[in-house]
């Protein structure tokens, strides 16, 4: 029987008394990538290309692709995979609106525009029920995001792609090293990009890489951001070839080599890595099974799915099982209890103003529907899930390190919170609107 304690926020013991020591320390950095980074700042080879190439090679036979080229940041290997799937004038990509803005911000720059789909409310993926009645002549591309680490329903998207001849563009910023029924996130669509920015967790300072099997999607995209390498040879794609030595974009994604040095170091040690963060994560959410209004945001275990690095990391929640509490309450008590804990998930990206009314670029009308064939634009109520879901979801704590003892701290934190919810109801602002960001997580 679970003994009663006094809730932190009304008086009692915090739940969390250890010091955490560096369980939650990010990025893992060694001697050995210190010296993998000097040595690149010694000899002045920041801006060179050497380190990146080999670095490249050694992602993509990691992931399972043929190809992988780097960029400056994650955003930047997005736009080049736009590009690379033929995303330009007028066309439509269908990305979902709970995400971080560059999973479909760039395509604005390419004379393109989004059209959000809903998401599904147990995994915090775009729904694949949601996609098909949203295509049309222009749409050109999906881009699916792991969301929070948690792979999104490929097969049935893969399904619908070949069914309307559209790209898939795998968005894995939340899950390098994840698995989709036992398959490489970032090896399953026609193309994958993603961050490798410090609080990532592949993080090699400020990168991004996009991953394929498909030749002319890499030279397109080297051929947008990358002079240097912009060369006929570099090349096999025969139209781009004249060109040759200016990038197509006007864009310039070469990646500063100390992070390709910390990459390739990280990379030799980064299943490792991910395997402590499993052990730990699910552990975590195995002390938390069967906590009323509390439920775990992970695959089945039987599934072949994995959760990769836990970027992110968030839990369901159910307010029905607890009378009704808000978030905002229930995360206020477990931060009393030691455990950061913050309400909601990214805002719906639909309803920001950038997607409504913004002239971005001197159309003379919103950049939205700058070249659409029609008013495209998403009000509030349109995707339900994705309006109401700040109010289902809060971050759980990033464990990098399997330290039973701190876990079991961290969980009773959520534990005691929800089995003493009762006594948060009084004081219970209730519901708000205003949960979630549209900026960025902060680190737990
Ligand atoms: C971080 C992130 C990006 C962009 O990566 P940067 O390296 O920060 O430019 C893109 N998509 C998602 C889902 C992200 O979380």
């Amino acid at each position: 029987m679970q003994v009663k304690s006094k809730l932190a926020l009304l008086g009692g013991p915090k739940s969390v008394q250890s010091d955490p020591g560096n369980i939650f320390n990010w990025p893992i950095v060694t001697p050995e990538h210190e010296e993998a980074v000097l040595e690149v700042l010694r000899r002045g080879g920041m801006s060179g290309t050497d380190v990146t190439r080999q670095f490249e090679k050694e992602y993509a036979a990691w992931v399972g692709t043929t190809y992988a080229l780097g960029a400056n940041t994650g955003t930047e290997s997005l736009r080049a995979a736009m590009f690379g799937c033929g995303v330009g004038v007028g066309d439509e990509i269908i990305s979902p609106s709970v995400t971080y803005w560059a999973s479909c911000l760039p395509a604005f720059s390419l004379g393109a525009t989004v059209v959000f789909a809903d998401i599904d409310p147990n995994t915090l993926n775009i729904d694949p029920n949601d996609i098909e009645h949203r295509i049309t002549e222009r749409t050109k591309a999906i881009v699916p995001v792991h969301y929070c680490g948690y792979p999104a329903d490929m097969d049935p998207i893969m399904e619908i792609a070949a069914r309307h001849d559209l790209k898939v563009i795998e968005d894995v910023s939340h899950a390098h090293g994840g698995l989709y029924k036992g398959r490489m996130l970032g090896s399953i669509g026609d193309v994958a990009a993603m961050s490798l920015m410090s609080g990532k967790s592949f993080a090699t300072g400020e990168a991004g890489i996009l991953t394929t099997n498909n030749r002319e999607i890499y030279d397109r995209a080297l051929a947008f951001g990358h002079y240097d390498l912009y060369t006929a040879e570099n090349l096999e794609t025969e139209y781009l070839k004249p060109w040759a030595g200016l990038p197509l974009g006007g864009y310039k994604f070469r990646v500063n080599q100390l992070s390709s040095a910390m990459g390739r170091v990280t990379l030799k040690y980064y299943d490792g890595y991910i395997a402590e963060i499993q052990q730990a994560m699910n552990y975590f959410w195995d002390l938390l099974d069967g906590v009323p209004g509390l439920r775990a945001h992970r695959p089945a275990k039987d599934s072949g799915s994995t959760m990769g690095g836990w970027y992110a990391a968030r839990g369901l929640y159910r307010p029905e099982e607890l009378g009704g509490l808000s978030i905002s309450r229930f995360a206020q008590a477990v931060s009393a209890e030691g455990a950061r804990c913050g309400p909601g998930t990214n805002k719906p990206l639909h309803l920001h103003p950038l997607f409504h009314e913004a002239d971005v670029y001197g159309h003379g009308k919103p950049t939205v529907i700058a070249n659409a064939d029609r008013d495209l634009r998403q009000p509030a109520g349109s995707l339900p899930v994705s309006e109401d879901i700040g109010s289902h979801t809060y971050s759980i704590p990033w464990f990098k390190k399997f330290q039973p003892h701190v876990i079991e701290e961290y969980a009773n934190a959520y534990r005691k919170s929800a089995e003493n919810y009762e006594e948060l109801l009084e004081d219970d602002p209730g519901r708000t609107d205003d949960i979630g960001t549209w900026r960025f997580f902060s680190p737990a």
